[in-house]
């Protein structure tokens, strides 16, 4: 329509660049979109937008970067696409990931590796991190002045340190995950990626991103909770005088790399130095928050991924002697259709979830998870507004346990507003080293960013320069439930 091809125009294409893998160049290409776009709203700006290819898009097929997806073109776009188009976003392409967004370093892609730009030279690409690799490059690259990633345990917050862009993971249930291929339900977030905290801020504040319920998502928040919730925050940020910030004493583990440890502090007293109280503070389960993600999130992955088996989903492999009658094309399809690693997950999910484990494994976990949103609980300022009993926060069986309610008191130990840590314990390897070594490796480099994905916590991730080295090092600050605006605010003021 008009209003479409004003913005188009206003817009001028520039050419993206190459070499660094982070879009996807599919087959088919361009679709033909089967809706129009929404009505711009007031106050729109236009704006590129790169989008994760695990989210739902009209004009382009979403492939999650799997051979079981290949060439499928959804009926309908993610709401956040549809929310972001209707606020001035014009969809660039789809970006490359690691397959359904499991992995940390953007290369376990059917297209193969994402490249990071900061690399030194072109014989040795460092890392993007993942598994929105292609995401934070191509905004990085100024293909995108936004991008959308998805974030279970530091898919956004990842990829935005190793190549120097603002990565922020939204409160779960703030943005709706309509149109979002589910990797693991209970964890899974979308959020935004930019140069700049600001440009994120702007869409949600003035754009009240925040305030929109989606009744196509489960999980996304009545309107009623949200008023709520907003109401339980403070509006503005406030001066540094008024502001308190934790170090969190178990983020100094042993593996963290000097340079960054250093990086950390000096951003910490640098806080202190411009006004602000910073305390040490204790997170004592965050030791255990890397085990408990990783059998969570594989038992959840096991499930959702279940219905990729070629009948209603899933390529079928021309071969398959699939007599419909079960295991052959089951198997048949799983087998080529899906990678290493995703399958890796599947076994230790299902294996986890079994009787003969799920209490050792499972249960466990859960009991770990409640014991990290104490933790989160106890230090921060605001009470966490799902659990004052009111609304439908219960939908979040963390919030009603008896040990919760008992231990969420606010005596003892100091009451922060955000909490400052690195977003990963190392600068980015390079990708053949990542080749090389074991997944479990690659699990280590969450260690710092599953904490906040377990408690449903806001998280931003943010640039700072190091010395001695040309990379920048990512600083994570984490805040309160639906404290999301102040929590890119103070992201704003520190980079
Ligand atoms: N690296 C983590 C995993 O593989 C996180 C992925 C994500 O947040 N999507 O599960």
């Amino acid at each position: 329509g008009v209003p479409a091809l004003r913005q188009a125009l206003q817009q001028p294409q520039r050419r993206r660049s190459s070499g660094f893998n982070h879009f996807v160049d599919s087959d088919p290409g361009k679709l033909e979109p089967t809706v129009p776009p929404p009505p711009l709203l007031a106050g729109a700006t236009p704006f590129r937008l790169a989008v994760k290819d695990n989210i739902a898009t009209d004009e382009f097929p979403t492939q999650c970067a799997s051979r079981i997806l290949v060439g499928h073109a959804s009926p309908f776009e993610a709401t956040i696409v549809r929310q972001l188009r209707a606020r001035g976003a014009e969809v660039v392409g789809k970006t490359n990931m690691d397959e359904f967004g499991m992995g940390s370093h953007s290369t376990n892609s059917i297209h193969g590796p994402v490249r990071n730009p900061l690399s030194a030279n072109d014989d040795e690409p460092i890392s993007a991190g993942g598994s929105s690799g292609g995401s934070a490059v191509a905004v990085m690259l100024g293909d995108a002045d936004i991008a959308l990633g998805t974030d279970t345990g530091g898919s956004i917050r990842l990829p935005a340190s190793y190549t120097g862009a603002v990565g922020y993971r939204p409160s779960y249930g703030m943005l709706s995950r309509f149109g979002v291929f589910p990797y693991a339900n209970s964890l899974d977030t979308v959020g935004l990626i930019a140069r700049g905290a600001r440009p994120i801020l702007r869409l949600l504040a003035d754009g009240e991103l925040d305030q929109e319920h989606d009744p196509n998502d489960p999980t996304s928040l009545s309107s009623a909770t949200r008023r709520r919730c907003a109401a339980a925050c403070p509006p503005t940020l406030g001066d540094n005088s008024q502001l308190t910030v934790g170090i969190p004493l178990e983020y100094n583990i042993a593996e963290l790399d000097p340079v960054i440890r250093a990086t950390w502090a000096a951003a910490a007293s640098a806080l202190e130095s411009a006004g602000a109280t910073v305390v040490p503070v204790s997170l004592p389960s965050t030791r255990e928050a890397l085990c408990a993600y990783y059998v969570i999130a594989a038992a959840e992955a096991s499930s959702n991924l279940a219905k990729y088996d070629g009948v209603r989903y899933g390529v079928r492999p021309p071969e398959s002697r699939g007599d419909g009658a079960g295991h052959t094309l089951y198997s048949e399809t799983r087998g080529v259709g899906f990678g290493d690693e995703v399958k890796r997950r599947i076994l230790l999910g299902t294996y986890s979830l079994s009787s003969a484990a799920i209490d050792n494994y499972f249960v466990q976990a859960q009991r770990v998870r409640r014991l990290i949103r104490r933790d989160f609980d106890r230090v921060f300022r605001l009470a966490n507004p799902l659990c004052d009993g009111g609304g439908d926060g219960a939908q979040f069986d963390l919030c009603d346990m008896p040990e919760h309610t008992l231990l969420a008191d606010k005596r003892g130990p100091p009451q922060v507003d955000f909490l400052l840590s690195a977003t990963t314990p190392s600068f980015p390897p390079r990708l053949a080293d990542v080749l090389q070594r074991s997944s479990l490796d690659a699990y280590m480099n969450d260690v710092f960013t599953v904490p906040a994905s377990l408690a449903g916590l806001p998280a931003v991730s943010l640039p700072v320069p190091a010395a001695e080295t040309r990379l920048p090092a990512g600083l994570q600050l984490v805040g309160q439930f639906w404290d999301d605006r102040r929590l890119l605010a103070m992201a704003e003021r520190l980079k």
